[in-house]
């Protein structure tokens, strides 16, 4: 009895296991195909800037029209993407396309590219970013970058001299989803970023728990006491907005301001944020 039952489960087992496997096979497929097809499009979300109550830029996010699947989330398609070694022509076309169409926007506009931790430490991040910017013809000021704290506990040394290349090229370099990583604070003292990007956890808690508007109001002066900007992410609601403006915050995104949008929506989008009659409170 107990064999039949050991062989039930495992006939129960064996299936699922080929169809999770089969199914990773085919999304690995499908994935180098739409690399090599540049299938993927851009979305912009804009970055408000509170001190002067305009958008002061985009944020760049990937997205993947899958033929049968839809519209595949990066939170899935970059992990796969990074171990299959395709992560650097991915993200080589990002950043082309984001300066491409970045070149098209007034120039105060910033646009923002995130860049894993496989593609930053990589030999060819300068001059792929130097083409981009040539290429498009973006003043590399106009760009920034976003990476995350684990570039940082990766490859500490090879940081410092990544991040002084992209300066000598005007590109700014942004600490994204800070808070959820595994760096210290000291990191941002050594490493020269120009902004604090507050992850959205923080944000999302910021009128129901203590702690999370502690946190922020911490992050908030320690990017002011060390010349650095930032940016509350996942911004939702009004009474988070008003709280950030209240401590501080320099800039503010998330859905309350709006959705990422497809390119072609930027102008719209613009004068209904910049516009005469302001949609944010
Ligand atoms: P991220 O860089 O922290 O981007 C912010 C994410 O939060 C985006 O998800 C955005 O759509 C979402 N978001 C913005 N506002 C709100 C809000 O108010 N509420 C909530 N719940 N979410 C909000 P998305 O587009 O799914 O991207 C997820 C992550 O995938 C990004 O996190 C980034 O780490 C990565 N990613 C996206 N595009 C690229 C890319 O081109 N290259 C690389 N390497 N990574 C990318
Ligand atoms: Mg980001
Ligand atoms: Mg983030
Ligand atoms: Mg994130």
């Amino acid at each position: 009895r107990a064999k039949a039952e050991a062989r039930g489960s495992f006939r129960f087992f064996e299936p699922e296991m080929d169809a999770r496997l089969q199914a990773r096979r085919e999304l690995e497929r499908d994935l180098r195909e739409a690399v090599a097809d540049e299938a993927f499009e851009l979305h912009y979300q804009p970055i408000y800037d509170l001190s002067v109550e305009r958008v002061c830029g985009f944020e760049a996010l990937l997205r993947w029209k899958h033929p049968k699947r839809g519209t595949v989330s990066p939170a899935e398609f970059i992990p796969l993407a990074e171990e299959l070694g395709l992560i650097i022509p991915l993200g080589e076309w990002v950043l082309r396309a984001a300066c491409r169409q970045a070149s098209a926007w007034p120039d105060e506009l910033k646009v923002a590219v995130n860049v894993s931790a496989v593609q930053f430490t990589s030999a060819r991040l300068i001059t792929a970013v130097r083409e981009a910017l040539q290429t498009a013809g973006l003043p590399g000021r106009r760009l920034e970058l976003e990476i995350t704290e684990s570039v940082l506990v990766a490859n500490p040394g090879s940081t410092t001299a990544i991040l002084h290349s992209l300066k000598s090229l005007g590109v700014r370099v942004s600490m994204d989803d800070f808070g959820t990583g595994y760096s210290s604070l000291s990191y941002l003292r050594s490493f020269p970023f120009d902004k604090i990007k507050i992850d959205q956890s923080f944000v999302r808690d910021l009128n129901a728990s203590e702690g999370s508007g502690y946190i922020v109001r911490a992050v908030i002066g320690l990017g002011a006491s060390l010349g650095m900007t930032t940016t509350a992410e996942g911004v939702e609601t009004p009474d988070q907005l008003q709280r950030l403006r209240a401590e501080g915050c320099d800039e503010v995104q998330g859905y309350l301001i709006s959705r990422p949008v497809p390119a072609g929506d930027l102008p719209a989008l613009l004068r209904r944020l910049n516009g005469e009659r302001r949609a944010i409170a």
